[in-house]
């Protein structure tokens, strides 16, 4: 019997060799041409003001957290409240730029539950860091109207994110996250890594609302050097090529044209390869409905995971596995983790952690695959 697996990246093999062709013929691989077109592909596209193609979202994460916490003025052990049912890298983040993370407990939509946020607020507290759950986008709202009222600043880890949209006061139009809901992050940071909506390999984007944090992050994303390599090299008109200016203690985090001619490649696909995603979660959803993780109200999700919450989660898993099908868990609670044990109790997400699972889902699954995963759940709950 084929396996059937949680995900499976489709790249568009010819057009992404089109892509690369020009430029692995140059030789020229570095952030130039193809990052800067990515960069306003994608924000034409979500209609954010500002992108950064950065080598992954966890380098988004934390140039974000690195450039808030310069240009606000957040010191060591300042607070940022963050939810323990996430990719590890969302709490990672937080550490990297010397900040501690908070946990909050979660709600119906495994997204951080805003009651839970309030009261976690201290003195201490400088931002919010919410992830929309497999594309969820949870009570986002609320947590937006909680940072207003407490001047927190809000970023969104939307490593899942990537199409996911939001109905927004007129009926029936389409608003992308960001614009109106999420219009309030400072900071939105998208993942292109090989298994999400859009894959490129690796690679990630950082969309900043300040621009003056937005040209910040672009500088530390490559060592805090002051103008890069392609103004240097290509542009006719720099003067002084082999001169530049280290301002800032940067890192390597900034993209290249390689993955981002997978991405351009792959955003061209994304509605379309999410709305097939959507057709798979309804037909999951007809069946198996009563054990799924809802989606928000007016959210279109980009169904990057379709999770079920079940009593003998694991044995679900080793039975659908002798059946090769390969469903996922996301996520573990991070307080497990040593590095994250001294946290409040967050029980909420304590028990999902032990009822969720992902079913397979990606645009290469057929009908039969699908029939297949569901007639299994069914037999084996
Ligand atoms: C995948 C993921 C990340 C990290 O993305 P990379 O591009 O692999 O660094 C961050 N947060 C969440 C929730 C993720 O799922």
């Amino acid at each position: 019997m084929k396996p059937i697996q949680l995900f499976e990246p489709l790249y568009r093999t010819e057009e992404c060799l089109d892509e690369l062709r020009p430029w692995l013929d140059k030789g020229w691989t570095a952030p130039g041409e193809l990052t800067q077109r990515l960069e306003r592909a994608w924000t034409e596209y979500t209609g954010l003001q500002h992108a950064l193609f950065t080598n992954s979202c966890t380098a988004a994460l934390h140039l974000a957290l690195t450039v808030l916490r310069i240009r606000r003025g957040w010191q060591d052990g300042d607070e940022v409240i963050s939810t323990p049912l996430t990719f590890v890298s969302t709490n990672h983040a937080i550490l990297y730029a010397g900040l501690r993370p908070v946990f909050a407990d979660i709600d119906e939509y495994l997204c951080l539950d805003p009651q839970s946020v309030r009261e976690r607020i201290t003195p201490r507290t400088r931002a919010v860091m919410f992830v929309g759950v497999g594309g969820n986008t949870g009570q986002l709202a609320a947590i937006e109207d909680l940072c207003r009222e407490h001047q927190l600043t809000l970023v969104i880890d939307a490593a899942h994110m990537a199409g996911t949209r939001f109905v927004q006061k007129l009926p029936g139009r389409l608003t992308h996250v960001g614009v109106e809901l999420g219009g309030s992050a400072a900071a939105l940071a998208y993942s292109f890594q090989g298994v999400k909506n859009l894959p490129a390999g690796d690679g990630g984007m950082l969309c900043m609302r300040e621009p003056e944090e937005m040209s910040l992050a672009r500088q530390l994303s490559w060592m805090g050097i002051d103008r890069d390599t392609y103004a240097r090299t290509l542009d006719p008109d720099a003067k002084y090529k082999w001169k530049y200016m280290v301002p800032h203690l940067g890192f390597k985090a900034h993209g290249n044209a390689l993955n981002a001619a997978l991405a351009l490649v792959g955003l061209r696909y994304l509605d379309q390869d999410n709305a097939m995603r959507s057709l798979i979660a309804e037909r999951y959803e007809q069946r198996l409905g009563t054990y799924s993780v809802p989606v928000a109200a007016r959210c279109s999700s980009s169904r990057h995971l379709y999770q079920l919450r079940v009593p003998e989660r694991d044995r679900l898993i080793t039975r659908l596995n002798d059946r090769q099908i390969y469903p996922g868990v996301h996520y573990a609670s991070n307080q497990d983790y040593p590095l994250y044990g001294q946290q409040q109790p967050t029980p909420a997400s304590q028990k999902a952690a032990k009822e969720l699972l992902s079913l397979p889902m990606h645009v290469k699954l057929t009908d039969d695959d699908v029939e297949r995963v569901i007639t299994a759940v069914e037999a084996e709950l």
